[in-house]
């Protein structure tokens, strides 16, 4: 009997191991997705975080052929100027699906939607490179910026607003679908769009100094479940979301493109903060995760299909968002079974829920201990009955 080469070998194995990965990502998605919407889950998921490991460092060797995992990008229309997909400086650009780019500019992202009826952002940053982020837009789109979606009050997403607001353009068409008047009614950059949480907590309340510049100001706001919008073709749903990363928080979906805008319900760089002052909760921010994984969807071979960007860190899709949640998920039963048993504060954050999570999730600015005390905080005693801590909950 002869023995196979070793390059026969590799791609004998090649040839079994991608039908199988396919078949387990396929089901570990499905069981995750479904079980993890029951009201606990009780244990960590090696299981599913090994299948897709495993499956990440198959594609980064690349015994998964590159077209299987990689969604071919459309050609972009004829009028977004041709560009490189990422440019260098303090302004990242990168192209995300069609029409619609990721501009990361000071650690925060924005999302723009370009196309002849004028720019759409989902967010403006710190506001410390508004020229450059400026500048980054007009290498997409000679049209001026129209709208901008706020997804939360946080000054990392809304310190862009009045500088972007004053370099764009509202028209009469915008204006009147936001229920503003003509121009001339008031000030005509562009319309800011938010729940009206975020306008209260920006203009603050009245009789007092103002937190905020009034050219920062969402205009556009909206009290219900959600906002429609259409520009360049597309549906733009901005949907509420329940007090969860604060009481204000929306995400957007861009229904032709097939993308998702989260703020900071979702990030790839860190555990969820959970803003207490805001008005967050972490029962919120799971609902929240629930509600992007209600609206994404998985291509086949569940990598890729429906893309998601975070507020902050890389582009995503339904997958990383369903481990997110899981592992958010875990940490608050963890902590909430801690609490039932009569833990206080320090005595919770002694356990180290937290600590196989930690390498992965915690930061220098939002450590594994500053998220326990957020989600302590935040579960009420009706939710850790029946044994709720004496005088530790507030
Ligand atoms: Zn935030």
């Amino acid at each position: 009997m002869t023995h196979p080469s070793a390059e026969e070998y590799k791609r004998n194995v090649d040839i079994l191991l991608v039908p199988l990965l396919a078949v387990n990502m396929e089901f570990v998605l499905i069981e995750s997705t479904k079980a993890g919407r029951s009201a606990s889950l009780t244990g960590s998921s090696p299981v599913r975080t090994g299948v897709l490991l495993t499956a990440a460092l198959l594609c980064a060797t690349g015994s998964i052929p590159a077209t299987a995992q990689q969604p071919q990008v459309p050609t972009p229309p004829s009028w977004v100027p041709s560009r490189s997909q990422s440019a260098q400086g303090p302004v990242a650009v990168l192209q995300v699906r069609d029409n619609v780019y990721l501009l990361v500019a000071d650690g925060s992202n924005i999302t723009a939607q370009v196309g002849p009826d004028g720019v759409l952002l989902v967010d403006t940053s710190t506001g410390k490179l508004n020229d450059e982020i400026v500048l980054a837009i007009q290498q997409l789109s000679d049209q001026p910026i129209r709208w901008i979606i706020n997804t939360h009050v946080h000054a990392d997403h809304t310190g862009g607003n009045a500088a972007l607001f004053r370099a764009g353009r509202s028209t009469p068409q915008n204006r009147f679908a936001s229920g503003l008047g003509f121009p001339g009614s008031l000030p005509t950059g562009a319309t800011i769009v938010a729940h009206e949480s975020v306008l209260f907590r920006m203009s603050g309340l009245t009789g007092q100094t103002t937190p905020t510049p009034q050219d920062s100001w969402p205009v556009a706001t909206f009290f219900g479940e959600s906002k429609e919008l259409y520009l360049n073709g597309e549906a733009i749903q901005v949907l509420h979301q329940a007090p969860a990363h604060t009481d204000g928080d929306s995400i957007v979906v861009f229904r032709h493109a097939d993308i998702v805008s989260t703020g900071d319900l979702f990030n790839s760089t860190s555990y969820p903060v959970i803003d207490l002052k805001t008005g967050g909760t972490i029962d919120g921010v799971i609902d929240a995760l629930n509600s992007i994984i209600d609206v994404t969807f998985p291509r086949e071979k569940a990598e890729g299909g429906t893309y998601v960007i975070p507020g902050h860190g890389r582009i995503s899709d339904e997958a990383d968002v369903v481990i997110y949640r899981n592992m958010v998920t875990i940490l608050r039963d963890r902590i909430r079974d801690l609490m039932q048993k009569g833990m206080t504060l320090d005595q919770v954050k002694a356990a180290k829920p937290t600590a196989d999570y930690d390498p992965r999730w915690a930061t220098t600015s939002w450590t594994g201990d500053m998220f326990v005390e957020a989600v302590y905080r935040t579960l009420t005693p009706s939710t850790t009955s029946p044994s709720t801590p004496q005088g530790s909950n507030r």
